[in-house]
C-alpha cells in the first residue's frame, strides 16, 4: 500500500442471536481483546441496553458523560461518546438502560433503521474492526445494527432448539439483506459453550457443518468458567487468563476471522 492509496475500510460485524444467554456478549469482548491483541483497531458497540459489553470492558456504564442513546438520537457526536477499555485496549461506544429509550424514540425519526450506520461511517476510518454486540430481540435496535454492518457473526450453543430460533435470524437476514442494507452478509456460526462429552452437543454440531459447510467456523470455544469470571474482574477473558481454555480458543478465532476477510496478523498474541 502506497502513502497516497485511502486507508482500507473498517469490516464492521454484528455479533448477533435473538436467543438470550447463547454467549452474544462474551464473544463480543473476547474477540474485541482478541483481535487487538493481533494488532488490529478494534470499536464495540454496545448496542444492548443491559449495558453488559460496556462493563466486561472495564467501563462503568453509568459513569460515561454520553452513551450510544444520545448519539443514536442525534443528541451527541459519536467521537465524543467513544470510551477506551484500558483492559482491553480497543475502544467501547458504551450504553446502559437509557438505550431502551431509543426504540420509542427512533420510531418517530427518518430513516430509523440507520442512525447507527449514519454514526458509525463518522469514525470507521479510526479502526479495522467494528463489533456490535446486539440485544437478544429482533428489535429496531438489532435492526439498526444490521443494517449498519457488513457480515453478521452468530454465536450458538449446540443444542435442540438451537436450529430452530437459527432459521428466525437467517430470514431476518435476508429481509434487511432485500429492504435496507445488500451488503449485508453471514459472516459463520461459532460454536460457543461447547462441551465435547455431551453427545447431543456433538450431533447438532455435525448438523450445523453439514447444513451450513464453510459458514461454520473452525475455532470452537469450550464452556469455560475462565471466560464467566472474567466480567466481574472488568477484564475481557482473553486478557484475565490468557492461558485459560477459553482464552485460546477466542484467539484462535480472531486470528480465523482476520483470514476469512483477507486481513492481516500485525502481530502475534503471545
Ligand atoms: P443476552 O442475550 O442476555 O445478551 P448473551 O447472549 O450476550 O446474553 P452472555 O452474556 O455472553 O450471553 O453469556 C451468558 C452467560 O454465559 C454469562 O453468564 C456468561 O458469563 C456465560 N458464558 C458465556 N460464554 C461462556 C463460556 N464459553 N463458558 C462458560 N460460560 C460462558
Ligand atoms: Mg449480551
Amino acid at each position: 500500500m502506497t502513502a497516497d492509496s485511502p486507508k482500507p475500510e473498517a469490516r464492521v460485524f454484528c455479533i448477533a442471536n435473538q436467543k438470550g444467554g447463547v454467549g452474544k456478549t462474551t464473544t463480543a469482548i473476547n474477540l474485541a481483546a482478541a483481535l487487538a491483541l493481533h494488532g488490529q483497531r478494534v470499536l464495540l458497540v454496545d448496542l444492548d441496553p443491559q449495558g453488559n459489553a460496556t462493563m466486561g470492558s472495564g467501563i462503568d456504564k453509568n459513569g460515561a458523560a454520553v452513551n450510544l442513546y444520545q448519539v443514536l438520537i442525534g443528541e451527541a457526536r459519536v467521537a465524543d461518546a467513544r470510551i477506551r477499555s484500558e483492559s482491553g485496549n480497543y475502544d467501547v461506544l458504551p450504553s446502559n438502560r437509557e438505550l431502551s429509550g431509543a426504540e420509542i424514540d427512533l420510531v418517530g425519526m427518518e430513516n430509523r433503521e440507520t442512525q447507527l450506520k449514519k454514526a458509525l461511517d463518522q469514525i470507521a476510518p479510526d479502526y479495522d474492526f467494528i463489533l456490535i454486540d446486539c440485544p437478544p430481540t429482533l428489535s429496531l435496535l438489532t435492526l439498526n445494527g444490521l443494517s449498519g454492518a457488513h457480515g453478521v457473526i452468530i454465536p450458538m450453543q449446540c443444542e435442540y432448539f438451537a436450529l430452530e430460533g437459527l432459521s428466525d435470524l437467517v430470514n431476518t437476514i435476508k429481509r434487511v439483506y432485500r429492504n435496507l442494507n445488500p451488503g449485508l452478509e453471514l459472516i459463520g456460526l461459532l460454536r460457543v459453550m461447547f462441551d465435547t462429552r455431551v453427545t447431543l452437543q456433538q450431533q447438532v454440531s455435525e448438523q450445523l457443518e453439514s447444513h451450513f459447510g464453510d459458514k461454520v467456523f473452525r475455532s470452537v470455544v469450550p464452556r469455560n468458567v475462565r471466560l464467566a469470571e472474567a466480567p466481574s474482574h472488568g477484564m475481557p477473558g482473553v486478557i484475565y487468563d490468557k492461558s485459560s481454555r477459553g482464552a485460546k480458543a477466542y484467539l484462535a478465532f480472531g486470528e480465523e476471522l482476520i483470514r476469512r476477510v483477507g486481513g492481516r496478523i500485525r502481530r502475534r498474541a503471545a
